[in-house]
């Protein structure tokens, strides 16, 4: 019962944990695809940016003024400060942030103090066509856009100009996208559109960034092609509030669980000690009254249906016990009325072979000697004629309770049937067991049986016979029957009302 509550609360406890993780894992992926989709806009964004800048480039390169004057610099060994005043006046209202011309060999031609832009250029062919690069320098990050300036079919120089990849285009772009941007040099944020993030490390972890106590899932931006290495630029989403709570949450959510199979296990425990116990106990009993015992099972004052039965099954058993007792007392006088005579309550014959291995013991232990006499009532049978069946039954317990009188307590008295008796008993004075015989005889001659108003008198004849276990260990009921019935014949054919031993055992 307890396994399999605890079995049931692990799968429980790991399905609960198992969907935890599921949805976890869905609103991440969900996360995920949407920075997925948002960057790609972004990268959209930034690539329009980069052809519309080239388009600035283009419309400098194009001018007809610039071209000349570029012309008459690069040939002719003019001046070229004219070219700047040129460019202000022409373009100045472009929304660039810096610009520069330079010759086919790299002279800095206008925007003389952005030397470091021109020597951007450097890595750029002399003769190649238009194009844009980012660049990495004390303005930040920076997108140059530049053109060939072309007049009369000869390439002069290059046109650049450049935007800053400043604050505002942080945030411009992530008022655009929802999401933020992490400019990063070294694990170091250098710009970013989060304000205060500034210097702080930026540590990932499979696509996933912890900054200032925010969770971000983070893409990295491609700002190609470059001039030199350009810190990278990372796209990023603050982890869904739902993933942040879940994940706040999960050692709240262990705890609930193993706190639930705790009381659960408990609920099992007690409902194990107050209904399967008392069960197992009522099984436990019934196996043993199964198998003919009746144990007693103490009442409970509990009220549930568990004890209820358990109440009436202690009922039912006292019951039968009760019922056992009376078969027990009903059996004992069976017992009783199997070994005993009916009429005399003395043994019946049957009993002989209980008794006599006995005394033959009790003789063998004490070096005694076994004794029958044989006693059968004289002319019975006239009793019987005369006065009637009922009247010979009286006569017949009249004589056995005066054998049951004159024996004693350690002799052994059988009616063998009819009018026959026996007393068999141990001793070592066969004179004593003739005085036995002889005074039963005289008690049954001197006293009278009372029925219906007369008097009745009968004799009775005894035959004796003994034997020593030493001279015959294996003498038998039967044998000793026999000599006692030898002497019986003698008693009554020397004219009744006497006592004989048998005249061989005697010699
Ligand atoms: P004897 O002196 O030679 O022994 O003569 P007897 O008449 O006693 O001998 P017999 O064997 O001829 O008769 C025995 C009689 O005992 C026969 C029967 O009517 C009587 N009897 C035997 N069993 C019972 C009994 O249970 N009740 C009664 N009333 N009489 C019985
Ligand atoms: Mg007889
Ligand atoms: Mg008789």
């Amino acid at each position: 019962m307890l396994l399999n509550t605890t079995v049931l609360m692990l799968l429980l406890g790991g399905s609960l944990l198992y969907t935890y993780n599921y949805v976890r894992d869905l609103l991440i992926q969900e996360n995920n695809n949407h920075l997925a989709s948002l960057s790609q806009v972004l990268r959209s964004q930034i690539e329009y940016e980069k052809n519309e800048f080239q388009r600035y480039a283009d419309i400098v390169s194009e001018d007809l003024r610039i071209k000349q004057y570029m012309f008459v610099v690069v040939n002719i060994g003019n001046e070229p400060a004219p070219l700047q005043k040129l460019y202000q006046r022409q373009f100045g209202w472009l929304p660039i942030s810096r610009y520069v011309i330079v010759s086919n060999d790299h002279k800095l031609l206008a925007g003389t103090k952005h030397a470091d832009l021109a020597s951007a250029l450097r890595s750029i062919k002399a003769d190649s066509p238009r194009g844009a690069l980012y660049f990495y320098g004390k303005h930040g990050l920076e997108l140059v856009a530049y053109s060939p300036i072309i007049y009369r079919g000869s390439h002069l120089g290059t046109i650049a100009v450049s935007y800053f990849l400043d604050e505002k285009w942080f945030s411009r772009h992530q008022q655009d996208t929802g999401g933020e941007l992490f400019l990063v040099r070294n694990n170091q944020v250098v710009q970013s559109s989060v304000s205060g993030q500034l210097g702080k490390k930026f540590k990932l972890s499979k696509q996933q960034v912890e900054l200032a106590g925010h969770s971000y899932r983070v893409h990295p931006m491609i700002f190609a092609p470059a001039v030199g290495e350009i810190p990278r630029m990372w796209f990023a989403l603050p982890e869904t509030s739902l993933v942040q709570r879940l994940e706040k949450h999960r050692l709240t959510l262990i705890v609930i669980v193993s706190l639930s199979m705790a009381v659960i296990l408990l609920f099992g425990f007690i409902i194990a000690r107050n209904f399967t116990q008392p069960l197992t106990q009522l099984i436990n009993i019934t196996r043993e009254v199964a198998n003919g015992h009746l144990p007693k099972l103490d009442k409970s004052h509990k009220k549930n249906e568990i004890t209820e039965l358990s109440n009436h099954f202690a009922d039912m058993l006292q019951a039968l016990r009760e019922k056992q007792r009376e078969i027990d007392r009903v059996h004992a006088a069976l017992e009783k009325t199997a070994i005993t005579d009916n009429l005399t309550g003395l043994y019946n014959r049957h009993q002989l072979s209980e008794v006599f291995p006995k005394l033959q013991a009790q003789a063998r232990r004490s070096n005694h000697s076994l004794f029958a006499i044989l006693i059968d009532l004289d002319k019975f049978k006239l009793i019987n004629d005369n006065f009637g069946h009922i009247c010979g039954d009286v006569c017949l317990q009249h004589f056995a309770n005066r054998l049951r009188e004159v024996s004693r307590a350690s002799d052994y008295l059988f009616r063998m049937g009819g009018e026959e008796f026996l007393l068999l008993t141990v001793g070592d004075d066969t004179n004593g067991i003739i005085a036995l015989a002889e005074k039963l005889r005289t008690v049954m001659e001197n006293t009278s049986v009372e029925y219906e108003g007369r008097s009745l008198q009968f004799t009775i004849s005894c035959g004796i016979s003994s034997a020593n276990l030493e001279d015959e260990p294996t003498i038998s009921i039967k044998n000793m029957l026999n000599h006692a019935d030898t002497a019986l014949y003698l008693a009554k054919k020397t004219g009744r009302n006497r006592v004989r031993i048998d005249e061989d055992l005697a010699a």
